[in-house]
């Protein structure tokens, strides 16, 4: 195992979030510094426990860790509800002996790293109250019963007390979290002109860019007019106009705390893991007038997600394409070759896409985790050719050697619990963006690879019910004791000869032949020498006809044969008779038999004519053999 590579993981569910992105990218940026590169394994919702799918799948995900030799692992613990997923991870980490930082939530032998939001939010009131020295505060809190709400409710009065504020109470406002609150709330401020506050505190970004809404409908401005602060440091308070001063984790520090503890753990200097809560600081933007409004900055976002936009409106169509062409595909590799045609599309990062190796010669995908084959291994305008067949435990090693100080992102390409691989995009640094991509990236290749499994399944199927067909039309026509026609498959194969003008005016031969006296053998040797008679007669008619003629048995002990020939008295029912004799003399184990196996043959022939009475020269044939058969009973 190659340790070279100094790799931190990371594991968790919806990891193309904001907050965990904006932790990621902290982390990224404090583990370029000391030489560390990042693995971030990105498990799929398990928002029910009962759907077995997702813990089959995020387990094989993160069975990878036990083949990678990562120096600290950071568990996302709050975002996996699944208990037994968490409980690998951990037991893996603990095999390893590796340091692991559990943010939001509670696991034995990690660092506790949880958010402590209250100190940032009690900074940004002090803010307002104490840099810009407003003494008519609003609150809008969560619902007056919500734990966190009371938190910071209490805050605030703390807050204003402490500044000789007198708490007036109908300037906190409880309600729940949605939008027609905010709204009515903030009319009902806004109406009540005496009690006009200088600011309004919010109990999140997204109710402070409603309240700023409301207020600006009504004419109030923001920041001159009046004061709104949000928290959480979202996106889109950052985006909005006035973006908004608000409160964001403190991930600076959290990564620094994380890469000293990792690079002390491997310098022997180790520690017991101890709670290290992550601080929220204030966000100081515009929305408090702390900073000007800048339209340099807006052009900057809305161009920058209008590239977003359209890149990703490529990108999809060029997958959705990739789709379609695979419809009807049930080849893997032509799948490999297919997406390496379309590499231009994802090649401006590393991306490398692995499925279980048995998959190149079978549909059927096995349990566990096994040997892999590239199915796409592309990056900076350069790519490997599809099917290298690598070993579970060099496939990050394998990654490593071409890339360095990137950060992967690894998710499982799966459909429903069945497991076909991995896929692993590696970029120098991360975005929003870049994680969604991933994403849409990993769905569409898995339901690729879904449907050339499924296209294999049903290519057997269909050949199974090709070949049932076949035999049961062979039976329904072939008697089975014989292995000549049946009286319908005689019709079947004659019928048309007759019908062609090639035919017409050549002669028709048709031979009745029935066994002599097999009543007598069944009563006296039974049922199974009466078989064995039939057959040893069938047999013998097929021997003397060859493939010339047609042969059937219409039951019973009795025969019909059809022979086309161009010669007048090619045939008589005594030669054939003859000749039957001599063939059935010949049968093996015969000789043994205490009974003769004789027939009487009848013949008919008339020149092939257009509607011919078949039936009528088989009754003829018939009565003919009947003749014979009453001589030889002389
Ligand atoms: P004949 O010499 O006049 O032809 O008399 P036969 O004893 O051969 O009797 P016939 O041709 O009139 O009837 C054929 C008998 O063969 C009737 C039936 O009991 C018997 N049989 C019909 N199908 C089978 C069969 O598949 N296996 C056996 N073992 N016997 C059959
Ligand atoms: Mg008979």
């Amino acid at each position: 195992m190659n340790t070279g590579t100094k790799m931190i993981g990371i594991c968790g569910v919806n990891l193309f979030n904001q907050q965990p992105i904006k932790f990621i990218q902290a982390l990224q940026k404090e583990s370029q510094k000391h030489n560390y590169c990042i693995a971030t394994f990105c498990c799929s919702a398990d928002n029910s426990n009962l759907n077995n799918a997702d813990i089959t799948c995020n387990k094989q995900l993160v069975e990878l860790i036990r083949h990678v030799y990562f120096r600290g692992m950071i568990i996302f613990a709050d975002t996996i509800k699944n208990p037994s997923l968490i409980k690998l991870i951990m037991d893996i980490c603990v095999e390893k002996k590796i340091p692991v930082f559990c943010i939001e939530g509670e696991l034995d032998g990690a660092y506790h790293m949880n958010f402590d939001n209250l100190s940032g939010f009690e900074a940004l009131v002090r803010h307002v109250v104490e840099y810009h020295g407003c003494r008519k505060v609003d609150i809008l809190a969560g619902p007056e019963e919500d734990f966190f709400s009371k938190q910071r409710v209490n805050l605030y009065k703390k807050v204003l007390t402490e500044n000789n504020i007198p708490i007036e109470p109908e300037r906190i406002k409880y309600g729940d979290f949605s939008e027609i609150f905010t709204r009515k709330a903030v009319q009902e401020i806004s109406n009540t002109p005496l009690s006009m506050p200088e600011a309004i505190v919010c109990i999140n970004d997204d109710i402070a860019i409603t309240a700023c809404d409301e207020l600006q409908n009504v004419g109030i401005s923001i920041p001159d007019d009046l004061i709104v602060t949000g928290f959480g440091g979202t996106q889109h308070g950052q985006h909005f106009i006035p973006a908004l001063s608000s409160c964001q984790p403190d991930f600076e520090s959290a990564s620094r705390f994380i890469l000293e503890e990792i690079i002390q753990f491997h310098n022997h200097q180790t520690r017991k893991p101890f709670d290290c809560p992550i601080p929220y600081i204030p966000l100081i933007n515009q929305s408090c007038g702390c900073k000007t409004i800048s339209l340099h900055n807006l052009n900057h976002i809305v161009s920058t997600s209008y590239k977003n936009c359209s890149d990703s409106a490529w990108y999809n169509i060029t997958m959705n394409q990739l789709v379609t062409t695979n419809y009807r595909n049930s080849d893997i590799m032509q799948l490999a070759d297919m997406l390496l045609e379309h590499a231009h599309s994802w090649n401006d990062h590393f991306r490398f896409s692995f499925v279980k190796a048995s998959l190149l010669h079978s549909y059927e995908v096995p349990d566990g985790l096994t040997d892999m084959v590239t199915l796409l291994d592309i990056g900076e305008e350069k790519y490997q050719k599809p099917g290298k067949i690598l070993a579970l435990k060099d496939l990050i090693d394998y990654i490593n050697s071409k890339i360095n100080n990137d950060i992967l992102i690894i998710t499982i390409l799966c459909s429903d619990n069945t497991v076909y691989g991995y896929n692993i995009d590696g970029h120098k640094e991360i975005d929003e963006q870049k994680m969604l991509q991933c994403k849409y990236f990993t769905f569409f290749l898995s339901y690729c690879l879904n449907t050339i499994l499924y296209n294999n399944i049903n290519k057997e199927l269909t050949t199974d019910l090709i070949n049932t067909n076949l035999e049961i039309s062979t039976m329904a026509l072939q008697d089975s004791m014989t292995g000549l026609y049946n009286r319908q498959g005689f019709y079947k194969a004659i019928e048309p000869l007759l019908d062609m003008e090639f035919n017409l005016g050549k002669l028709l031969y048709i031979f009745s032949i029935d066994m002599n006296k097999l009543k007598y053998i069944n009563d006296t040797y039974g049922h199974a020498d009466g078989d064995y008679a039939i057959t040893t007669l069938g047999h013998a008619i097929q021997n003397v006809t060859g493939d010339l003629a047609i042969s059937a048995r219409f039951g019973g002990d009795e025969f019909v044969v059809a022979i086309i020939s161009e010669r007048e008295n090619a045939y008589t029912a005594t030669d054939f008779s003859e000749t039957l004799k001599g063939c059935i003399a010949l049968t093996n184990g015969l000789a043994e038999k205490p009974y003769p196996v004789e027939a009487s043959v009848g013949m008919i022939c008339l020149p092939i004519t257009r509607n011919m009475n078949l039936e009528n020269m088989i009754a003829i044939a018939d009565k003919a053999m009947y003749k014979m058969k009453k001589k030889s009973r002389k």
